[in-house]
């Protein structure tokens, strides 16, 4: 016979469970419903995914993604999203309208395992893809910043044929990542924007010989994209920026597409990657940290994908 108190905890247990499962069917009913929407408003968002590297070097570092594992990670998103540029993105949302489910996928820094690991499983799957660059680092062994910081010494830089060869196929696109890969939130003088964003540019073009019109912003967080950033770029011809954060890319609806586009890391916010791409695209509150894991699939996880 059951006590009181156990009748009690466990008739408070019922509520909670069932407290819980109520809010849960709101909560999907909500995610539902705000997909159904935006299916039927023809303004379905678009996430951009940002990557660093592909290689077999540093497997462990959370920048970089074994070659089975992004070969896994791009199988499993074909099979509900279709791969677009970031030309075609745009003409998408200059449009005004969506109904697909689309992602455009981005690399950025300056790493030369991309030519070697990433562009032939790009190819071979057919998808397209804009490199970042940071150009200071072209056809040098220098490492970049934030890899001095981990004391990784050992990483390739891309070279000028390589971003040439990937640049005259039509599916590869560069984009600047800056000169130093500056941090503008701390280097955001006018000068050192202006040539910045400006030598780094013409260096690209005058390897590629086709126009960089796009840029990923180094770091890509608010505090970067100060007033001067933003007017320099588009004074120097850029007609694009991309942060590195914020995720979805909302169809504007009147063609009123603004000059910054949001991307997602997927090495850095896995669990907010998955959000964006998995369902949650009627939650503009979503923030890291508060996903449950429990019910994403492993392919999307790629600290679970470098253990194949
Ligand atoms: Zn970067």
């Amino acid at each position: 016979m059951q006590s009181e108190r156990a009748k009690q905890f466990s008739s408070g247990l019922r509520e909670t469970v069932a407290g819980a499962m109520a809010s849960t069917y709101l909560i999907s009913r909500q995610i539902a419903g705000s997909i159904k929407t935006e299916k039927e408003q023809h303004r379905r968002a678009i996430p951009i995914l940002n990557l660093h590297r592909v290689s077999v070097l540093r497997p462990e570092h959370p920048m970089t993604l074994h070659p089975a594992a992004f070969r896994k990670l791009l199988e499993a998103l074909q099979k509900n999203y279709r791969f677009i540029s970031l030309r075609e993105l745009d003409e998408i949302l200059m449009r005004g309208s969506n109904s697909d489910d689309l992602v455009s996928l981005t690399f950025d820094d300056c790493y030369g395992c991309n030519y070697v690991y990433a562009l032939p499983i790009l190819k071979e799957l057919g998808i397209p893809a804009t490199f970042f660059v940071s150009t200071g680092f072209i056809d040098s062994s220098k490492p970049l910043t934030h890899d001095i910081n981990w004391k990784i010494y050992d990483l390739p830089n891309f070279t000028s044929k390589q971003l040439e060869a990937m640049a005259a196929h039509p599916d590869y696109e560069m984009g600047s990542h800056s000169v130093t890969h500056v941090d503008f939130s701390r280097s955001g003088d006018q000068a050192t924007v202006r040539s910045e964003l400006r030598d780094s540019k013409l260096t690209l073009e005058r390897i590629t010989g086709r126009p960089v019109v796009r840029l990923a912003i180094p770091f890509g967080h608010p505090a970067h994209f100060t007033r001067e950033v933003i007017d320099i770029a588009q004074e120097v011809g850029y007609v694009r920026a991309y942060s590195h954060f914020g995720g979805r890319n909302v169809i504007p609806g009147d063609g009123r597409v603004g000059f910054v586009l949001h991307r997602i890391c997927n090495q850095d916010e896995p669990d907010y990657a998955r959000a964006c791409l998995e369902g949650y695209r009627g939650r503009s509150s979503f923030l890291p940290g508060k996903t449950d894991k429990s019910d994403w699939p492993l392919e999307f996880h790629p600290i679970q994908l470098r253990r194949l």
